[in-house]
């Protein structure tokens, strides 16, 4: 059996298994904790106490759930401070930004006391009552990302369960700590088998898509593993929601205030050292106040610290793993080989941690990998644009459509621009919100279905029309 304290959560129980993966520190490149790897045993178990718990689960009553999920926010917030010091340990985010990480997630669970699956009425008349109800689906696979490894699994776990549904849950091999530790915490609230937790290497995610004993199948990650996500499911018609990659543009208008927007703008593309599938990752300005802005985003970048998050006067961490590290340095080897004019930021640790300065690409080609591309990654192209016909069309002219924003004193002027951005969600001066409320949902290679609000909680549930005859007096 493997010696890490960390086990999977099957059935209410705490799970070991023979083997275990690696768990590294991204600030030092260092091995520090190992999780366990689960095997097809350990997911058929998964998957079987999942069907169990399903009848009794969606007998319970909303209101059940609803307290029920309250109390795993409770319990989440309970253990606020332990769960930060492993966040950051395992993912590399700044010990505040971890924290806001483990309260949002315990915030989604407890947002579920304002969300119900509705029951529609299509049609009332003399002689019947149609009723369209929404019910459970049955036993939900949950793949989750490693870049908010936390907070996307309770994206996860709150309308699936709220809606009657039982799930097994696996986090990014990348990440998988806090998941495991939450596993835990949540079985003790939770009646067995409602949410189990499982954690391997890459051939557990399509082990679990394969599993003929999954009604559904809801993935946060990449475009290009979501496809075969997609491909997977199709061989059962499993449901699926797909939450996939984005390649944002934001269009800065003439007429800002530089010093006002200027840092927003900046948090925007580089936040959590700019993994976020909703950060700006194309930055249009106009051309009037391109060089003035510019300017002002190096000067930030200059001044940002980047380091280990455990420093207080850390702002970003390392980039999470080494692959997604390999990969940005390969778009920045890119850039320069192109002659592309990079600004960096101010310097990063040297060693052996996943460090990378912050920096902005000065007005390079369209057709550059540094903005065809999702870098996911620290690497921000500046882009000048002339006229508002031209750069809707520049904005639009990508395979993604997740999100994207507009910044303009003319409020009125940046709606009539975010109405012709094909995306699911656009910002007016400001970036990177989302509520429990409002649906997310990507277009084009940007997803498929829909989180959060209403919608996301219906795509936990299939309709029933019920025709009810009324008596005639
Ligand atoms: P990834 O696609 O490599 O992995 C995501 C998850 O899928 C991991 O848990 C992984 O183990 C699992 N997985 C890998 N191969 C699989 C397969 N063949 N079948 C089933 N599961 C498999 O993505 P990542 O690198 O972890 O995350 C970064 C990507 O996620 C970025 O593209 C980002 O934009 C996207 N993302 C999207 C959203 C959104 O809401 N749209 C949110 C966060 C991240």
């Amino acid at each position: 059996m493997s010696t890490t304290p960390y086990l999977m959560t099957i059935n209410g129980r705490g799970v070991a298994t023979p083997d275990s993966i690696r768990v590294v520190n991204p600030a030092n490149g260092q091995v520090f904790e190992r999780a366990p790897r689960a095997m097809t045993e350990h997911l058929d178990a998964a998957v079987d106490a999942a069907r169990a718990a399903f009848p009794r689960w969606r007998a319970t009553s909303l209101e059940q759930r609803q307290a029920l999920l309250a109390s795993c926010a409770a319990k989440i917030e309970e253990h606020a401070d332990e769960l930060t010091a492993l966040f950051t340990r395992e993912h590399g985010r700044p010990l505040a930004q971890a924290r806001e990480e483990i309260l949002g997630a315990a915030g989604w669970l407890k947002a579920s006391r304002y969300l119900k699956v509705p029951v529609d009425v299509t049609e009332d008349s003399k002689t019947r009552r149609v009723e369209v109800h929404h019910e459970p689906l049955g036993v939900v696979c949950a793949i989750v990302p490693w870049n908010f490894p936390v907070l996307l699994a309770a994206w996860k776990i709150m309308p699936a369960l709220l809606a009657g549904n039982t799930m097994v849950l696996k986090p990014s091999p990348f990440t998988p700590l806090c998941t495991l530790r939450i596993g835990a915490l949540l079985g003790e609230v939770l009646p067995p088998g409602v949410l189990n937790v499982i954690c391997g290497g890459d051939e557990l995610g399509p082990m679990m898509t394969a599993h003929p004993g999954f009604a559904k199948i809801t993935f946060t990650g990449s475009t290009k593993t979501g496809k075969r996500v997609m491909e997977a499911a199709a061989r059962d018609l499993k449901r699926v929601t797909l939450e996939l990659g984005g390649n944002d543009a934001c269009i800065v208008m003439p007429d800002v205030n530089l010093d006002e927007v200027a840092e927003s703008l900046f948090f925007g593309a580089f936040y959590n050292t700019a993994q976020v599938c909703v950060a700006t990752k194309r930055l249009y300005i106009h051309e009037s106040i391109y060089d003035a802005l510019r300017d002002r985003l190096h000067a930030i970048a200059r001044k940002t610290k980047v380091g280990d998050g455990t420093e207080a006067d850390t702002v970003f961490g390392p980039v999470q793993n080494r692959l997604q590290y390999r990969r940005v340095m390969d778009l920045l080897g890119d850039a320069r080989a192109n002659g592309l004019k990079l600004l960096e930021g101010a310097p990063v640790p040297q060693g052996d941690g996943y460090f990378i300065p912050l920096t902005l690409v000065d007005n390079p080609p369209d057709d550059s990998r540094v903005v065809v591309e999702e870098a996911f990654g620290p690497v921000l192209p500046l882009l000048k644009f002339r006229d508002v016909d031209e750069v809707v069309e520049r904005a639009n002219r990508t395979e993604y459509g997740l999100a994207g924003a507009v910044w303009s004193a003319d409020v009125e002027q940046a709606k009539a621009i975010a109405h012709r951005l094909d995306t699911g969600t656009v910002w007016i001066n400001q970036n990177l919100q989302s509520t429990p409320f409002t649906p997310l949902a990507g277009h084009k290679q940007s997803g498929f279905g829909v989180e959060n609000g209403v919608a996301g909680l219906l795509e936990f549930t299939v309709p029933k029309a019920i025709f009810i005859p009324k008596r005639a007096d």
